[in-house]
């Protein structure tokens, strides 16, 4: 068992003002990579600005990051910070912004690296040091060692290395407040899916678990008025991410992940949702085939698997997909030899993750 972790996390109101020697502690040259309105709208942009002009750091901000952040755009981004000796890179937003900042830490310290290499690890010994700064409650990429990019052909493919851990991540909940209602939902459901593929995943451990039963908890308590958070139920969504994110740079996500993502590649609907959506067959699948974990889920989160299916098809998102059996049928070899749907609880087959869809698209 490993339980490895290297992230300086700091949460709180006004941490990224409190905590502005400890950015410039980092060095006095930064790329901030944000997208193109969210961090600057809840005032995070704004606050990280702030804190490097009172240590007189010299700072340029790479705004072009979008959701599902590509490959080549990560690439332009770290050329970007190696043109301008940066000593850092500094992800401003949810998940993409801080997956991006992930990739450009790669490709700034080894600037003639293409996608080919990227995904085969042909890095060097060290990359730029990177520094999140969270919007979203949702990813847990805080936390994580993960970096989730579309590659040139258009899918969603990961890098997982110990050198992507952020150096320190900073968690404002206030910042949570300027996000649109279906945003928070999707990635609050997101979090959700962290936790409970994390529970049963395969790679589980008792530290993991606790992580992700923990987070599962408190987002049980709080999907029953998202609409009305108070300042500290914010932070306790915002933390319940965070728990996520250290219950998968432990284990991984499972199948609700891996086939989510051609929902999101195919259809443009929003990451959690489209994981969230399998969820409920997901939890399923774990009570059939290791039920004594699962009644010590129930008994961790205060629900029982029918209570959870309810609740998680309450909040998640309507997703607006239907598929043909044709449709279907051509996502099968997805399902092969695919390491998310490996670390699913018992044994998860293509055919019944094409069963799967066909229940919940048809
Ligand atoms: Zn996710």
């Amino acid at each position: 068992m490993r339980f490895y972790v290297p992230v300086d996390l700091r949460v709180g109101a006004d941490i990224v003002h409190d905590s502005a020697d400890r950015i410039a502690s980092f060095g006095s040259r930064f790329l901030l990579l944000t997208g193109a309105s969210s961090a600057k709208a809840c005032g995070a942009l704004d606050d990280l600005c702030r804190a490097l002009e009172s240590k007189n750091c010299f700072f340029r901000v790479y705004d072009r990051i979008r959701q599902n952040p590509a490959v080549n755009v990560c690439k332009e981004a770290g050329l970007l910070a190696s043109q301008m000796q940066a000593d850092c890179i500094i992800g401003v937003g949810g998940g993409s912004a801080l997956d991006a900042a992930k990739a450009a830490a790669v490709f700034a310290a080894a600037p003639s690296l293409d996608e080919k290499g990227l995904y085969a690890y042909s890095w060097p010994k060290a990359v730029l040091p990177v520094i999140c700064v969270g919007t979203t409650a949702g990813t847990g990429s805080e936390v994580t060692p993960v970096s989730v990019l579309t590659d040139s052909e258009s899918r969603k493919r990961s890098i997982r290395d110990d050198r992507l851990y952020p150096v320190l991540s900073l968690g404002d909940a206030r910042y949570l407040t300027s996000l649109p209602r279906s945003f928070l939902y999707s990635c609050a459901v997101d979090a959700a899916a962290h936790c409970i593929e994390s529970f049963f995943a395969k790679t589980a451990t008792p530290i993991s678990r606790m992580f992700a039963s923990r987070g599962a908890a408190v987002l049980a308590q709080l999907f029953g008025h998202m609409d009305s958070l108070s300042d500290d139920e914010r932070e306790q969504l915002y933390l319940a991410s965070i728990y996520g994110g250290y219950a998968i740079s432990v284990t991984g996500t499972a199948f609700p992940h891996a086939m989510g993502y051609f929902l999101t590649e195919q259809y443009s609907v929003a990451h959690g949702t489209a994981c969230a959506v399998f969820l409920p067959a997901f939890l399923r699948h774990a009570a059939s085939c290791i039920p004594r974990d699962t009644a010590d889920f129930e008994k961790r989160t205060g629900l029982t698997v029918p209570d959870w299916t309810a609740l998680l098809r309450r909040v998640t998102p309507p997703c607006g997909v239907t598929l043909t059996d044709t449709q279907i049928e051509a996502l099968r070899p997805r399902f092969v030899r695919n390491s998310g749907i490996s670390r699913t609880p018992g044994v998860f087959t293509d055919a019944e993750a094409v069963e799967t869809l066909k229940e919940i698209f048809q």
